[in-house]
């Protein structure tokens, strides 16, 4: 089947699956030219192994909360394709969370860490728990209920999770702790761990950090200074808010945050002492974005969504699908000159349309927020040596791999007319790594 093909028999098979098809049309559309050069992958059937999880585990998970009551979600881990290292990725926990949504993020996982240039394959996991308004020892005995399922199915060399929605650094303790009483070893079954058992330095900022080091790379090509440029971020947590501290460090302006309630405007900039009450807000508090309109009198959109403030740059930094083609045009029209996203797909595919047919700067996640993978992947190695190493070193490599990520996007990007198509750089280069150490590998 050439790719075409796959792509409308895999539309067929999994019709209610509409998140990883939309993440599957993407790529497959994108690399159809640089497939077809290669019939060697077609005789393998390569696209469609590629497209399919090696597996996928799914489970309930009962727990008792604080009532007494029993409660039951549903628990899942994607392995998507351990071709070029175990299987890598974080775990969501949000009451949205289903199979559609944990396929098309392990599928893009894959990708991203193969531009990563660490040997990391890609997974992801998660469940239908809603952390929201849960105390700690709820949130505790959750997390050991999901790992009592999980434990055997990863491994410091099998497969490695870490954070995403909903799972921080409070929740990474609570499963590796249970993952490490299950399995009898102290390894490094997760990342994102506390810096006391294992985790490495630079690991919360990294995912924020690296999409701004991507920026700047794409800025640099054009010859944009990103001090005093306005930014409008999304979302308000782990990516959000380090995305935030390092662009306020580098002089830029950023005028809006969010979270699922709604979004803060402060068109002068929100300054470092705010942004540290976010990070309160957010991590010890466990409040409302709400709560900073009522605390610093700035302007609150209830419900509303960053996209319609006068900005230069947009960083959506919260979750898919969150930017649509109407709020891309209106982007567009306030004069926007770059987009890079901290979350995963968080543009539909009409507003990807919409900013690649403008040539505006438009990084796609899988490029522009691989970094947080990255000093995970950074963090295992250290592990693996029983060695930490300072913040410093790890900055200067997460710096080196944005920068490498970048130029792998240009080669394989590179258009006619001197712009970069970020969105077919990042998918080639991703794709074409994977498909040699998969032909090489045999069927299996
Ligand atoms: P957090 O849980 O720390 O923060 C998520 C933020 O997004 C919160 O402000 C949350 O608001 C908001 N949000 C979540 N769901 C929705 C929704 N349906 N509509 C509007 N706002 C929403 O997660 P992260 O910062 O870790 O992750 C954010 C994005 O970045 C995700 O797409 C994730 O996959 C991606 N990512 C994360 C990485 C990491 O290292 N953590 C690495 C690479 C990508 P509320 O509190 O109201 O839910």
């Amino acid at each position: 089947m050439n790719a075409s093909e796959v792509l409308k028999d895999l539309k067929r098979r999994f019709p209610n699956e509409p998140e990883y098809l939309q993440a599957v049309e993407e790529v497959i559309t994108t690399i159809e030219d640089e497939y077809n050069k290669h019939p060697e992958f077609d005789r393998y059937n390569l696209i469609e192994r590629l497209c399919l999880p090696d597996r996928i585990f799914s489970f309930r998970i009962s727990w008792v909360d604080d009532k007494g009551k029993v409660q039951n979600n549903m628990g899942y881990r994607i392995q998507h394709n351990n071709a070029i290292g175990p299987y890598k990725g974080g775990i969501r926990f949000h009451s949205s969370v289903n199979q559609s949504i944990l396929k098309f993020l392990a599928f893009e996982q894959t990708f991203k860490n193969s531009l990563t240039t660490l040997p990391m394959g890609g997974g992801k996991g998660g469940s239908d728990f809603n952390p929201k308004g849960k105390s700690d020892m709820e949130v505790m005995r959750f997390c050991q209920a999901y790992i009592a399922e999980l434990w055997r199915h990863i491994g410091p060399d099998t497969d490695v999770p870490a954070g995403d929605i909903g799972v921080g650094g409070r929740e990474v303790g609570y499963m590796y702790g249970m993952y490490k009483k299950m399995a009898r070893e102290n390894t490094g079954t997760f990342t994102g761990k506390g810096l006391e058992f294992g985790g490495s330095l630079v690991r919360p900022e990294a995912t924020g950090y690296g999409n701004v080091y991507f920026l700047l790379n794409m800025l640099a090509t054009r010859g944009i200074d990103i001090k005093g440029k306005k930014v409008a971020i999304s979302g308000s947590g782990n990516v959000a808010t380090y995305t935030a501290k390092k662009l306020l460090s580098l002089g830029a302006k950023v005028v809006t945050m969010s979270d699922s309630n709604g979004t803060i405007y402060v068109p002068e900039g929100i300054t470092e002492e705010q942004l540290e009450y976010i990070f309160k807000l957010k991590n010890i508090y466990r409040g409302r974005i709400k709560e900073f309109a009522e605390e610093y009198y700035c302007e609150y959109f209830d419900g509303g969504r960053p996209w319609g403030v006068k900005c230069d740059i947009a960083m959506p930094s919260a979750t898919q699908n969150e930017l649509d083609g109407d709020d891309a045009r209106t982007l567009l029209a306030n004069g926007v000159i770059a987009v890079s996203e901290g979350a995963n797909m968080p543009s539909t595919p009409e507003a990807v349309h919409e900013f690649l047919k403008a040539k505006i700067l438009y990084a796609p996640g899988k490029a522009a927020n691989a970094g947080g993978v990255s000093v995970s992947g950074l963090e295992m190695a250290q592990n693996s040596q029983k060695l930490t190493w300072s913040a410093e070193e790890v900055d200067a490599k997460l710096q080196n791999i944005m920068k490498n990520i970048h130029e792998q996007c240009v080669k394989y990007g590179s258009e006619p007319d001197g712009t970069v198509n970020y969105v077919k750089g990042a998918n080639v280069a991703g794709f074409m790594k994977v498909a040699k150490a998969m032909m090489a590998q045999g069927i299996i």
